[in-house]
């Protein structure tokens, strides 16, 4: 089974990561966007708060119904959901809390290192300048820290995470009901030439493997492009 709408998902939260980073790109100084900072972390919270619910809907419904191709008694499970999506909504709004946390933070320690760092010999920036000064560098790391690049990158490694955790939760509704079937994973890469050396030699590993380091599987790192291959097992375990 295979996600044709991943992209559009991960398309869909870097859009939403940028109405957060867009208004950022104007900060003049450290000090200002020091200051906006304070607000960051509810801004994210807001903006990917129903992106995940929804992602997490449509990926827990997606294994109900590949389910259900093996056996049409599953459609009480597909039922019993659509009445109570709680699961999903909980679990998107787990993650873009943690998401808004992680960013926020990771975004105040790049503000003081870069506080800190010395004046690069040969810039423009006046001996003595406070590093707030705009300068080229801070252009450069204003850019780097609320452009489309880290954008993108929480798009693909949060949509890969979502995609794994609601295909596992949905997989454990259906192994730890009274079911004759069990849902078995296998860890996929995207088997192309930009599979990293993190990634491939968990390539086709079972679930029993790759849980030992990745208990809910993908991402294994930033930008992971990794999913689970999820196949029917008659008989329980
Ligand atoms: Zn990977």
């Amino acid at each position: 089974m295979d996600y044709p709408q991943s992209e559009a998902w991960e398309r869909q939260v870097e859009a939403q990561v940028m109405k957060v980073f867009g208004p950022l790109q104007s900060a003049r100084t450290v000090d200002e966007i020091d200051r906006r900072l304070a607000n960051m972390q509810g801004d994210l919270e807001q903006a990917l708060d129903e992106a995940f619910d929804r992602i997490y809907e449509q990926a827990i419904i997606f294994v109900l119904l590949f389910m259900m191709q093996e056996d049409p008694g599953y459609q009480q499970f597909v039922d019993e959901f659509r009445r109570d999506p709680r699961l999903a909504s909980d679990l998107g709004t787990q993650q873009a809390k943690r998401i808004a946390a992680e960013v926020t933070d990771s975004t105040r320690r790049r503000v003081v290192e870069f506080r800190g760092r010395p004046v690069r010999p040969g810039s423009p920036v006046p001996d003595g300048a406070a590093p707030s000064t705009p300068s080229p560098e801070f252009d450069e790391f204003r850019n780097n820290l609320f452009g489309r690049g880290r954008a993108e990158a929480i798009g693909i490694t949060e949509t890969t995470e979502a995609i794994s955790q609601a295909e596992t939760q949905a997989a454990a509704i259906v192994t730890n009901s009274t079911s004759p079937h069990a849902l078995h994973g296998t860890w996929i890469t995207a088997d192309d030439e930009k599979v990293c050396p993190i990634c491939w030699p968990l390539h086709e590993q079972p679930q029993e493997v790759y849980s030992l380091t990745f208990r809910n599987g993908p991402p294994a790192h930033p930008r992971c492009r990794c999913r689970i291959r999820w196949a029917v097992r008659s008989g329980r375990g």
